[in-house]
């Protein structure tokens, strides 16, 4: 685990000593939970975002995309729920003065119990080898069956405290966090104070004068402006159900706990799709967006094994089914997407709220309803930081040496080719620089001619470039350079009128789609 933790500051310190984020306002120490993206980090989540914006506008005919403001009505918030419940649980430890979601501190918990069997497990792999039967094992094993007894409890009591008539049961919370015995981590103790409700919406008001002001807020997800939006574009766009509205956008929340980076943090970007369905045709719908989106996700290459869905085990009232997709961080196992099947809870709520009619009326049918909603949120900067995880290595070479290198997809990679002058002279330069106002059409070149070509490789490795190519005196005589491969490091000569064809397809965001279909 410190092992895990250490890889986890040396990803952090590499994304701010190489360009990718920053934290925000640096000069003045920094903002909470707050980052900007550098140079390279702009170009890899913009790549992030082209990444599920064209398979989501491209490659479905049916979904459409909008960008709605970041401002909205303020009843748009009190119709979705989120004046009155979009809240965290939160618990203050007296010692430390620290702050936690006594939900997370609760899942932690059963994540430990997890943890120790999943150890057990390992172990006896080790030991038994190919005669090993998990199955046996769990059902059989003194300290398995232990700890999976007091997972089960404790999940059952967890489930209780959260499904609660009258929403979360506060007091039962903290009794749970009681009885497990969990400590602060900083001051180790369980001087904890009452669990609370704290909104996490931030507030600001609109106008300028003293009667005329009035509260609004920042959104806390991008969905309800696809929400009110809806009857726009499905009268706009003609759009027969079942549809989509996909969009890009900033969203805000004052998070209560905001450690790990950009993994949580209080301005962020979400990628959501709202599919618009016929009534009792969600769990199907549900189910086809869950295989749909964990392709997308597996398409990176990462390895299936990095993936899991996650049912909830609370469902918000107007949900019939809600999972996560996890991916595995140097951290565990974390959400980086979430699949829900809404109902037509906001609809029908926006519809309340603003007294408008906002139904489909289906021709198949010639009945009018309210639809049903399959909705696939994902977070920009937790995908960024999964891809920056999985990515990250430090690499023993034969010679003895290390390098740094991110192995990232190409087709997400900031810069995809690099141009060096093996010297500053005879012209070598020029050729350089031709090479690449040729090709900067296509991709991404970058020019370097500073310190020895070894130095420049390492550079490019670092911010996770595919491919370097270098002039040279050959070069001048037959056109032809060394091409470079970053993660194989295997260099071979091409003829500088084939790199085009060679790069241009591994590094296109087309090359990624192709393999969704
Ligand atoms: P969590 O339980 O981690 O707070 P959530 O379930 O509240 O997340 P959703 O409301 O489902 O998250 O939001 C959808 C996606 O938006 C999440 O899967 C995540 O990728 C992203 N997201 C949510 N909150 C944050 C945040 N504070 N910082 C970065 N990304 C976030």
């Amino acid at each position: 685990m410190a092992q895990q933790e250490d890889v986890f500051k040396k990803i952090v310190s590499h994304c701010k000593e190489y360009g990718f984020v920053f934290p925000s306002s640096d000069i003045y120490d920094g903002l909470g939970a707050v980052y900007d993206y550098g140079q390279n980090g702009v170009e890899l989540k913009n790549n992030i975002k082209q990444y599920w914006w064209q398979s989501m506008v491209l490659l479905h005919e049916n979904i459409v995309g909008i960008d709605a403001a970041i401002f909205m009505h303020p009843t748009t918030w009190k119709a979705s729920g989120h004046v009155d419940a979009f809240n965290d649980p939160l618990i203050d430890n007296r010692d430390s003065k620290k702050r936690y979601r006594a939900d997370v501190l609760i899942e932690e918990q059963l994540a430990k119990y997890e943890d120790k069997i999943q150890k057990e497990i390992e172990k006896a792999k080790k030991k038994f080898g190919d005669a090993f039967d998990e199955a046996q094992f769990r059902a059989t094993n003194a300290r398995v069956l232990e700890n999976q007894e007091k997972f089960d409890a404790l999940h059952k009591r967890y489930q209780e405290v959260m499904n609660a008539e009258g929403g979360i049961d506060l007091d039962g919370m903290k009794q749970i966090i009681l009885d497990e015995g969990i400590v602060c981590p900083i001051s180790g103790t369980r001087n904890w104070t009452d669990v609370r409700q704290f909104n996490l919406m931030f507030k600001t008001e609109m106008g300028s004068t003293a009667d005329g002001a009035s509260t609004i807020y920042l959104r806390p997800e991008t969905a309800q402006g696809i929400f009110v939006n809806y009857l726009n574009v499905q009268k706009t766009g003609r759009m027969k159900l079942p549809f989509g509205i996909a969009q890009i956008g900033k969203a805000f929340r004052n998070e209560i706990v905001a450690r790990q980076f950009i993994f949580r943090m209080r301005e962020f970007e979400q990628m959501e799709m709202q599919f618009f369905i016929k009534p009792g045709t969600e769990l199907d719908w549900f189910a086809k967006w869950k295989e749909t989106r964990m392709k997308w996700h597996q398409n990176l290459g990462f390895g299936a094994e990095n993936y899991r869905f996650h049912d909830h085990d609370k469902l918000a009232h107007y949900a019939n089914a809600a999972t996560d997709i996890e991916f595995h961080m140097p951290f565990g196992f974390k959400e980086v997407e979430g699949i829900h099947s809404r109902t037509n809870f906001d609809l029908s709520q926006h519809a309340k709220y603003s007294g408008k009619k906002i139904e489909y009326f289906d021709p198949d049918t010639n009945e009018s309803y309210t639809p049903y909603v399959i909705e696939t949120s994902i977070g920009v900067d937790r995908m960024f930081l999964s891809i920056m995880c999985h990515s990250y290595e430090e690499q023993q070479l034969p010679d003895g040496q290390t390098r740094t290198v991110l192995h990232l997809p190409a087709a997400l990679a900031p810069v995809k080719l690099a141009v060096f002058p093996l010297t500053k002279k005879d012209g070598m330069p020029e050729k350089a620089q031709e090479i690449i106002n040729d090709l900067r059409f296509h991709f991404n070149c970058k020019y370097e001619e500073k310190d020895q070509i070894g130095k420049r490789y390492r550079r490019m490795d670092a911010i996770g470039c595919p491919y370097c190519v270098t002039v040279d005196q050959q070069t001048l005589e037959d056109n032809t350079v060394t091409l470079r491969d970053r993660d194989t490091m295997e260099q071979r000569r091409v003829a500088i009128s084939d790199l085009r064809n060679i790069i241009e397809d591994k590094v296109s965001i087309t090359s990624l789609l192709k393999k969704l279909l």
